[in-house]
């Protein structure tokens, strides 16, 4: 099973055990003129984050 696939899987987890954490508070694009995703700012599963 391939690295990303298992991260994937694993955060999946996490989020319907509600320990998965919120990607927003460490992303560089929690800003409303930065992202508009409806999940901001709580966040647990993004294909756009970016640490910041
Ligand atoms: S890009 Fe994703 S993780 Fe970053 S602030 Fe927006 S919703 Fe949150």
């Amino acid at each position: 099973m391939a690295a990303g696939v298992l991260t994937r899987w694993w955060r999946r987890v996490m989020t319907r055990l509600g320990l998965a954490p919120i990607l927003c508070d460490t992303c560089r694009y929690d800003h409303p003129s930065a992202c508009r995703n409806r999940e901001r700012p709580n966040a647990t599963e993004c294909g756009e984050y970016v640490k910041r």
